[in-house]
């Protein structure tokens, strides 16, 4: 029979999984067993909502069966089935991801960490399969399909008999190698161990047919073997079991399970709560950052079930933006079944629970803040712009639950430090918390505007996310100290003296200055004596709101509005560099101008910032140098 190829996305991650990149293969068990729970799910929830279907909760359940001899191993289940559509359209082709297009596009770098992040399901199965079988009849229909595939050149989709409702996946085990073991998987023992290890907490049964031996009766001393179906799992969720119970490895078991994630997550919070309101949640936060979470393909949410049935997958009302990131579930008695995603929204209880569970995920992460900072600061590494987006949006009103959870890069310490930290450092008379902004530290270490602030001893705080700024501006100030770019006019660190002789020293100037800056005309607002250069001739900062790294930060937006900072250049009278300029507005007035513009365009280059016409630049390099 003609076979239908599968779509190209799905034939690449087909042939991945025959060339199986995992080393762990056994977890094929558990996607198939979580996708027949999930199939289960639907029939209940429809079962319980829906008048006209009758429910017993004795005819839904979970078989694993083997046959040895022909290696057949079938995990059938009495759940929702598939009609041939959705055959067709659910094992077909993977193509609602969409992570596979990335993966096209990041081909190079990590293929294995992407394709790790989503979920690999049905596909797995393929890992220890050289042929797959499905057998499904949907509710409310009397034909049944089979689905057949043995890899990469298609499938097939006949009709088929099955006198029940549900799904039958059928594995025609791998032969094994030399290297490969496969036979294992046709091992009862094996198969055992293996739900348990992954799949206990499915609220289903499980069962098995398990060989065990009895003393034989009437004989002495001999055994007979017997067949017995036995459920295998212990079917109570985990998140109503006790705590103390569990250990980090169930937790982590149920997390890739529920695929919440691929990798191991950071941190688990299982909360019990009785009280106005009752519910149950299990929390993750994840070791790594999302593929796509800094995308809008990116969806947050938790898992919602009321009383033990699933009713929505991604309920996002329950976690704000700035947690987006945290994964997991949450049961509750006090939700109705029969309830609309649009009164949800709405529901008194729902909003209750979504704000202790905020308040619980901001106090874990103080806790992990102070008890456990390694584990912070990988935590900060992967989501810490995500927490300084959230000072920033909503015109800043979470920024008091924020603020504390930040960290950035000390001039001083050469590693993350809070806000707290900086402050309680900070020496009696220094007056502002100092920050500085570049592309990366090293960058922003070679910065001529720091020198001053860093000739006195004060530390610095390296900004090197486009987002920190604003989010900087956000917050004003800290414990009453007021944020303070060492670009900006005032650093509050001159003492009354040097004011007084700046002032002398800039009226002797004032004509100089008053020429460079006609020279530069609209490009700069002033040219100054500048007080926070050491060693370097010259430096661009700003006066007023916009800073230079803003300017920059805003011009690469969409629709941008063409926010400009007002530039003033700054001159360093001590240095050899001035001697020359103050000799060339003296004699000679083209070579003044020269050395204006090599000046300013040195400027914006150690800014970081486009000079207007590079030829230019390099010629009047030349004129010098001949
Ligand atoms: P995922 O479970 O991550 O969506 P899978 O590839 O495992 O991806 O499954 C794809 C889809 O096929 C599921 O979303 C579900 O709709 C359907 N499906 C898989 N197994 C079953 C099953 N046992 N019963 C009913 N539907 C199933």
């Amino acid at each position: 029979m003609e076979k239908t190829p599968f779509k190209a996305e799905s034939k690449r991650l087909l042939d991945m999984m025959i060339h199986s990149i995992y080393s762990n293969r056994e977890i094929f068990l558990r996607e198939l067993i979580s996708n027949a729970s999930d199939a289960i799910d639907k029939i209940y929830y429809k079962a319980l909502t829906d008048s006209s279907l009758t429910f017993d909760k004795d005819n839904y359940y979970i078989k694993i069966t083997v046959d040895e001899p022909t290696r057949m191993l079938t995990v059938s289940d009495t759940g929702i089935g598939m009609t041939k559509e959705e055959l067709e359209n659910n094992l077909g082709v993977i193509a609602q991801s969409g992570s596979l297009a990335f993966k096209r596009d990041n081909e190079a770098k990590d293929g294995h960490d992407i394709i790790g992040q989503f979920g690999v399901g049905f596909y797995s199965a393929f890992m220890v399969a050289d042929g797959v079988t499905v057998v499904s009849r949907a509710l409310g229909s009397d034909a049944a399909f089979r689905w057949e595939s043995s890899g990469v050149d298609g499938y097939t989709i006949v009709p088929a008999e099955k006198d029940a409702v549900g799904t039958e996946i059928i594995l025609k085990i791998k032969e094994s190698t030399e290297d490969e073991n496969y036979d294992e998987y046709l091992d009862e023992y094996r198969l055992r161990s293996m739900i348990k290890k992954y799949s206990d907490f499915i609220r289903y049964p499980i069962k098995m047919d398990i060989t065990e031996r009895r003393p034989k009766e009437g004989s002495e001393g001999e055994f007979e073997e017997y067949r017995q179906e036995q459920t295998i799992n212990s079917m109570v969720p985990i998140w109503r079991k006790n705590k103390n119970e569990l250990t980090d490895e169930d937790y982590e078991n149920f997390y890739m399970e529920k695929h919440y994630g691929f990798d191991k997550p950071l941190k688990h919070l299982h909360i019990s709560v009785d009280g106005a309101v009752s519910y149950n949640a299990i929390l993750y936060i994840p070791e790594k950052t999302p593929f796509d979470y800094y995308t809008k393909e990116y969806e947050k949410g938790l898992e919602l079930y009321s009383n033990g049935v699933l009713i929505m997958s991604k309920s996002p009302d329950l976690l704000p933006d700035y947690y987006s990131f945290v994964k997991g579930m949450v049961d509750s008695e006090d939700l109705s079944l029969n309830i609309s995603r649009e009164m949800l929204q709405q529901d008194k209880q729902l909003n209750l629970i979504a704000k202790n569970i905020k308040s619980k995920i901001t106090s874990q992460l103080q806790r992990m803040l102070k008890d456990e900072r390694e584990k912070y600061e990988t935590f900060y590494k992967a989501f810490g712009t995500q927490l300084k987006y959230g000072v920033y949006s909503e015109y800043g009103s979470n920024k008091d639950v924020l603020q504390d959870l930040l960290m950035f890069y000390s001039s001083k310490e050469k590693k993350m430090v809070t806000l707290d930290e900086y402050v309680s450092k900070m020496p009696e008379d220094q007056k502002y918390i100092y920050y500085a902004t570049g592309d990366t530290y090293e960058r922003i270490d070679k910065l001529p505007q720091t020198e001053l602030v860093s000739d006195k001893g004060y530390e610095i705080l390296y900004f090197t996310e486009d987002i920190d700024e604003f989010a900087i501006k956000m917050l004003m100030n800290y414990k009453e100290k007021e944020f303070r770019s060492v670009s900006s006019g005032d650093l509050g660190i001159e003492a009354a003296e040097d004011l007084e002789q700046s002032a002398a020293e800039a009226n002797e100037n004032r004509a100089l200055f008053d020429e460079m800056k006609t020279l530069l005309g609209d490009k700069v607002k002033d040219v100054r004596i500048s007080k926070r250069l050491k060693n370097h001739p010259v430096c661009l900062t700003a006066d007023g709101e916009v800073t230079i790294e803003m300017e920059k930060v805003l011009r690469a937006m969409p629709n941008s509005q063409n926010v400009q900072a007002e530039k003033v250049l700054e001159i360093n009278i001590n240095h050899d560099v001035f001697r020359s300029l103050r000799a060339a507005f003296e004699q000679d007035k083209e070579k003044l101008g020269l050395y204006t513009t090599l000046l300013y365009n040195q400027a914006l280059l150690i800014e970081g910032l486009p000079i207007q016409d590079p030829v230019d630049f390099t010629n009047d390099i030349c004129k010098i140098m001949v």
